[in-house]
C-alpha cells in the first residue's frame, strides 16, 4: 500500500530529540536563542503550538465578551474552540476556493462596530496575498492574526510585517516538525513583551511528556513506512477495522474541555533545542522538489479538480483534490492499494451561522465536502504514479455509490449546513 503521507522529520533528529530531552539545561535560554533567530528585533515568541500562542495572545489582548472575530471559512477545529473558550464570536469568511483567499465581499458584507479582529489561515502550503487584508483591518480597525501554519516553506517569510501577529507551527504533522512547537511574531515588540511575561508564569511542559511524544511519533513514523503500512492496512482489514480510523483516533488532539489546560504549558528545553536545530538545518531545496512532486501527482490526470488551482504562491504541504463523492473515491484508492484520506490536515469548515444572510461560507463547505487528499510523500516514485493514474480513471468510471451526494455536489451551492458530513480530522498528511 502506498501510504498517505509522512512525518517531516528523520531518524537522525528523533534520536537527537531522544538525547536533548536528559540535557539539563534550561528552557529560557533555548527560548532566547530561537526567538532571536526567527526575528532579531524582539518580536518573536516561542511557544508550544501555535495553538498555546493564540491563547496567550488573546489572554494579553482581553477583548469584550461577544467581539466578532472574522475568520477565514477553513481552518482547524481547536483555533476556533480557543476563540468561543475567550468569549469570541467566530463568524466564517468565505474563501475564493481556486485562489484560497479570503472573499473580499463577503469581508465588507460581515465586519461591523463589534468586530475586533480577523484571523486569516493560509491552506494548504499556498499562501495568499495579505496586502488587501492589512488594508481593510486598518480601515476598520481590526488586529490582523495571521495563521502561517501550513505556509513554513524554509525561505525567510516570517508573516507578513504589518499583521499583528503571524503564527507558524511545527506540530507533528507539519513541514519541518520538531513535533510540536509555535513560531509568532508580532508588529510591535511591546505585545511579544507581553505576551512572553504571560508565558513565563506558566508550567514547563515536562521532559516526560516531550520524550512520550517523541516514541508515540517514532512508532506512527515507522507505521507509515512502505512495508509497515502495508501490513498495518491489511491487519486492520483482517480485524474489519477501517484504517482510516484507527489512524485518526491515533492522532486525535484534545477534547474541547481538556483543550485549554493541555495547551497552556511553555515549550520545553529539548522542543526548543530541536526546532532551533531543524530550522537552522533546513534545506528550502527539500520544497522545491515537493512542488514538482505535487505537480507530478496532479498532473497523472489534466481533468482534476483541485482547491488552489489559482493560488498565487503555493509551496503544496497536502495535495488535495475535489471529487463528487470522497468516500468512494478513498475506497476505490484504498483497493487499488493507495492510501487517500478526507481527514489529512485537520481542516474543517466554521459552521455557518444563521444571520449572515448573503454571506455564508457556501464554497467553503461545499469544497470540504468534496476533499480529498492524495498520497504525498518524497517515497513517491514513477510507478507509484502511474498506478494512481490508472485507479482514479477507474474510479472515475464507477458510477456513484447510491445515496452518496446523488446530486453530485450541487447541493453544496445552496446549503451549506450539515457538519456532520465533515470528515473527521485524521491528523497525519
Ligand atoms: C496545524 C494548524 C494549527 C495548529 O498548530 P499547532 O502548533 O498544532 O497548535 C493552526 N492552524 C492551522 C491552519 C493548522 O494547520
Amino acid at each position: 500500500m502506498i501510504p498517505r503521507g509522512q512525518i517531516d522529520i528523520g531518524w537522525t533528529d528523533l534520536v537527537r530529540a531522544t538525547l536533548l530531552a536528559v540535557d539539563p539545561r534550561s528552557a529560557s535560554r533555548a527560548a532566547a536563542r530561537l526567538e532571536h533567530f526567527w526575528d532579531p528585533d524582539g518580536r518573536a515568541v516561542a511557544t508550544l503550538s501555535v495553538r498555546s500562542g493564540l491563547d496567550l495572545v488573546l489572554r494579553v489582548l482581553d477583548l469584550p465578551p461577544g467581539s466578532r472575530v472574522l475568520v477565514s471559512a477553513i481552518t482547524i477545529r481547536d483555533m476556533v474552540t480557543i476563540l468561543e473558550e475567550h468569549d469570541l464570536e467566530p463568524v466564517p469568511v468565505d474563501l475564493d476556493m481556486d485562489r484560497l483567499e479570503v472573499d473580499g465581499d463577503a469581508l465588507r458584507g460581515l465586519v461591523t462596530p463589534g468586530t475586533r479582529a480577523l484571523l486569516v489561515a493560509h491552506l494548504f502550503g499556498s499562501r495568499m496575498p495579505m496586502e488587501p487584508l492589512v488594508e481593510f483591518a486598518r480601515e476598520h480597525d481590526l488586529l490582523l492574526l495571521e495563521d502561517c501554519a501550513q505556509a513554513y516553506d524554509g525561505n525567510g517569510y516570517r508573516g507578513h510585517p504589518e499583521a499583528d501577529v503571524s503564527m507558524f507551527s511545527f506540530g507533528p504533522i507539519k513541514t519541518n516538525t520538531a513535533l510540536g512547537g509555535g513560531l509568532l511574531r508580532f508588529r510591535d515588540p511591546r505585545a511579544a513583551r507581553r505576551v512572553r511575561a504571560l508565558q513565563s508564569t506558566l508550567p514547563v511542559q515536562t521532559r516526560p511528556a516531550y520524550l512520550a511524544r517523541v516514541a508515540k511519533y517514532a512508532a506512527i513514523r515507522g507505521l507509515l513506512a512502505r512495508a509497515a503500512f502495508t501490513l498495518f492496512a491489511a491487519a486492520c482489514r483482517a480485524l474489519g477495522r477501517s484504517h482510516d480510523r484507527v489512524l485518526a483516533d491515533a492522532v486525535r488532539g484534545f477534547g474541547r474541555s481538556s483543550l485549554l489546560p493541555a495547551i497552556r504549558r511553555r515549550p520545553s528545553y529539548p522542543l526548543l533545542a530541536l526546532l532551533h536545530r531543524r530550522l537552522t538545518g533546513f534545506r528550502p531545496a527539500r520544497i522545491t522538489a515537493r512542488v514538482r512532486l505535487a505537480n507530478r501527482i496532479l498532473g497523472v490526470d489534466p481533468g482534476i479538480s483541485r482547491p488552489g488551482r489559482r493560488a498565487r504562491r503555493h509551496s503544496h504541504w497536502v495535495v488535495p483534490i475535489l471529487v463528487p463523492d470522497p468516500d468512494r473515491v478513498c475506497r476505490a484508492l484504498w483497493s487499488a492499494g493507495i492510501d487517500a484520506t478526507r481527514g489529512a490536515s485537520s481542516l474543517f469548515a466554521l459552521p455557518p451561522r444563521g444571520t449572515d444572510g448573503p454571506h455564508l461560507p457556501v464554497r467553503a463547505h461545499a469544497a470540504m465536502r468534496r476533499t480529498v487528499y492524495l498520497p504525498f510523500h518524497p517515497g513517491i516514485g514513477r510507478r507509484d504514479l502511474d498506478r494512481l493514474r490508472a485507479a482514479l480513471a477507474k474510479a472515475a468510471r464507477e458510477p456513484s455509490a447510491s445515496g452518496a451526494n446523488p446530486d453530485g455536489g450541487k447541493r453544496a451551492a445552496s446549503d451549506p449546513s450539515l457538519p456532520g458530513t465533515q470528515p473527521r480530522p485524521a491528523g497525519i498528511p
